[in-house]
């Protein structure tokens, strides 16, 4: 169980924080159809911004980035400027890079309250990385419910995330395996000039969450193996979808076009620190 000293979870240099679940029965704002945080994972604590300042400075040393992402989509309607703040109170009392994940549509006061606070940052050396997650484009709608933005709107983010300076990630993940390669590849096509780079990732999923995915379609030709995770603290064996043609057809795409691919959000980053 997570308490207040314990309420994030920090590894590998990275802290990994959000506003934590949106009410009692809910933790997110979205339900995406795959989301592995309603099957097992460790949910963080709601706690106020400034009692996340204080966690953050206590456990300092601890880590060298910050991840605000997750348990629950922090910058979702209607804690969009919530988390915007908390991004700046981050940027204003901590010396760090931030990279933050969403499937939100920023209005155009809140970019450039993004704009601002990455032109403060990078005025201290510091990045700010925003990462778009986009987990299909035409197929199965059901997979990305209402209210969750239309994913060419996410697309339209990503070029004006770009164009207002910072840095971006295209998320296409987790990779599914009712959802085709090609579908993927439209997906990176529509998004590439907006991008620093392009992430997917397996699928930790459990029996429910394969049924709640997978349906009426075939899958007994898939494989799922079990794993844990290394990115939370839960214990839980997950069984997992690796896509191997989906991983094996976007690695080729994107070396084609010369497109930074990664299957892990942590050499995505690094890249991205060290390069831009
Ligand atoms: S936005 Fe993220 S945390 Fe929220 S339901 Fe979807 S996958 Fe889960």
């Amino acid at each position: 169980m997570r308490n207040i000293e314990n309420a994030f979870y920090i590894g590998n240099n990275r802290a990994m924080i959000s506003l934590g679940p949106l009410t009692d029965k809910k933790y997110c704002p979205y339900s995406c159809a795959f989301c592995y945080v309603k099957s097992g994972f460790e949910k963080y604590i709601k706690l106020k911004i400034d009692d996340i300042l204080v966690f953050l400075e206590k456990n300092r040393e601890k880590y060298d980035i910050i991840y605000i992402s997750g348990d629950t989509d922090s910058f979702a309607p209607p804690r969009t400027e919530k988390a915007i703040e908390l991004i700046q109170r981050i940027s204003e009392n901590i010396d760090v890079d931030i990279t933050f994940t969403t499937r939100t549509i920023f209005n155009e006061e809140n970019l450039n309250k993004l704009k601002k606070i990455n032109d403060f940052m990078k005025s201290k050396n510091h990045k700010l990385i925003a990462c778009i997650s986009i987990s299909r484009l035409y197929s199965a709608s059901f997979l990305e419910p209402y209210p969750i933005p239309a994913p060419l709107d996410r697309i339209t983010m990503l070029k004006k995330l770009k164009e207002n300076g910072l840095n971006t990630i295209l998320a296409t993940r987790p990779f599914l395996p009712i959802i085709k390669p090609e579908e993927y590849i439209e997906i990176i096509k529509k998004s590439k000039k907006y991008v620093d780079a392009v992430l997917g990732e397996i699928w930790y999923a459990d029996q429910k969450l394969i049924n709640d995915v997978c349906k009426n379609n075939d899958i007994r030709n898939i494989n799922f193996i079990d794993k844990t995770m290394d990115f939370d603290n839960n214990n839980k064996i997950w069984k997992c979808y690796e896509a191997k043609e989906i991983v094996e057809e976007v690695t080729k795409y994107c070396k084609d076009n010369k497109i930074l691919f990664f299957m892990r959000s942590h050499p995505a980053i690094e890249y991205i620190r060290n390069n831009y």
